[in-house]
């Protein structure tokens, strides 16, 4: 566990947190354990534009969107530019083609936007089979009187608008899904089942140490992916996505030199979600919201935890009343703490990360915490001339755990695989 509940006692003390939510309400320039220097606050930037903020898994496409914005191209074309990155992308799992598919193994996605200067809106949800869904979300916005299409009606309207149904689970992300169905088979039948040469009886017998069956467990599913013929580099961070279902999603606010904003998000969602599950992605003013008169906000991290403070929405709404992209970003983190109380034996399985782009160019990447793990920083990704990553700001010191509370896979068995967290 790279937090500690006493860590975070010693360094922040919860008590002046929790003071500081009730009692300082937005202000939130201070770092939560009252000292401005304790947290340096990286991942904020001052009017300059036109400007481009993501989330990271956009940085390799912000070339071409900020040469199409700096040509007079529409800034949500722009946005849409780096977010189809991730989505063409089979070695992007949490976006678009390869995106982790629901627990039957379907790939449903989910996408939103909102265009500044005409004020409007368009998003669709848990659509199978079709990869853009982000711009069949500007589709929805641009080709219909509705603002929001879900599920088969949702996939049609694709399709009456040209785009082609395709299969988006790769070999990979099927291969990963059958490892998740097996190791949750103890209570259906997807095998191994007892004629299985490799079937073993349940550990609870055995008096091995915890920790020696937790290792055996995760060899025994490391064992299985190899038997799925996933490649050898890639069986430990399988298991880490079978073990604990990630999420991802890409985020995109762009604006230009005139003012103009627009922003967009897309996500392939919960891995083994339930199907029909959607997040916080699909929803305006949860995962994405822009206006024209005063900025852009997105999100990625945990979903259900943002609609329930109308995260993006929030945000804008601190920044026309006033608060920086900094401040209105924690203001919306701290909403998120307050809904639980406070209560880090929770809080430390939610994460979320904001992107926030005001009008005038300035410009935020704040989150709950500050990353993975210690060197797994939260990221943002910028372009305003130049491109850049930039660490975010954190409401939180430490980080965020993978769900469910299970142990730690054992160091020994990580190496180096560079997929793992
Ligand atoms: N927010 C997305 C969802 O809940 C996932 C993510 O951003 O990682 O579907």
């Amino acid at each position: 566990m790279s937090f500690s509940r006493r860590d975070f006692l010693a360094s922040t003390a919860l008590g002046s947190l929790a003071l500081g939510l009730e009692a300082r309400g937005g202000e939130v320039k201070k770092s939560p354990g009252g000292s401005a220097e304790a947290f340096p606050q990286p991942g904020s930037g001052t009017s300059k534009r036109p400007i481009i903020v993501c989330a990271h898994n956009g940085l390799a496409y912000l070339d071409r969107a900020y040469e199409h914005l700096t040509k007079g191209g529409d800034t949500l074309d722009s946005a849409i530019l780096v977010v189809t990155g991730p989505e063409d992308d089979p070695n992007d799992d949490s976006v678009g083609l390869g995106g982790l598919p629901n627990e039957e193994g379907v790939v449903e996605l989910d996408a939103c936007c909102m265009h500044g200067p005409t004020r409007r809106a368009g998003s669709v949800g848990g659509v199978r089979n079709i990869k853009n869904v982000s711009r069949v979300a500007q589709a929805v916005m641009q080709h219909t009187g509705h603002v929001m299409l879900v599920g088969e009606g949702a996939e049609r309207f694709a399709v009456a608008m040209g785009y082609p149904r395709e299969n988006l689970l790769t070999e990979r992300s099927r291969k990963v899904w059958m490892l998740w169905k097996e190791y949750h088979s103890g209570s259906d039948w997807w095998g191994p089942g007892l004629a299985d040469p490799k079937w073993q009886a349940p550990d609870a017998k055995s008096d091995k140490p915890q920790a020696a069956l937790w290792q055996q467990r995760v060899l025994q599913l490391t064992d299985r992916a190899a038997d799925l013929g996933i490649e050898e580099e890639f069986r430990l961070a399988a298991a880490y996505r079978v073990l604990y279902p990630p999420t991802g999603t890409i985020h995109c606010s762009a604006l230009n030199e005139k003012g103009e904003i627009s922003g967009i998000t897309t996500t392939s969602g919960l891995a083994f979600k339930l199907p029909g599950r959607c997040g916080d992605s699909p929803v305006i003013g949860a995962g994405c919201y822009t206006d024209q008169d005063v900025g852009s906000a997105g999100a990625t991290g945990s979903g259900e935890e943002n609609i329930k403070v109308a995260g993006a929405h929030t945000i804008v709404e601190n920044m026309r009343h006033g608060m920086s992209p900094q401040e209105a970003g924690m203001d919306a983190l701290k909403r998120i703490v307050r809904n639980y109380n406070n209560d880090m034996n929770k809080l430390r399985f939610v994460d979320m990360t904001y992107y926030i782009l005001r009008k005038d160019g300035a410009y935020a990447g704040v989150s709950l915490w500050e990353g993975y793990s210690k060197g797994n920083p939260h990221k943002i990704a910028v372009h305003d001339g130049t491109k850049r990553a930039e660490e975010t700001a954190y409401l939180l010191k430490g980080f965020s755990e993978s769900f469910p509370p299970l142990p730690k896979i054992p160091a020994e068995l990580k190496k180096d695989s560079e997929y793992l967290k």
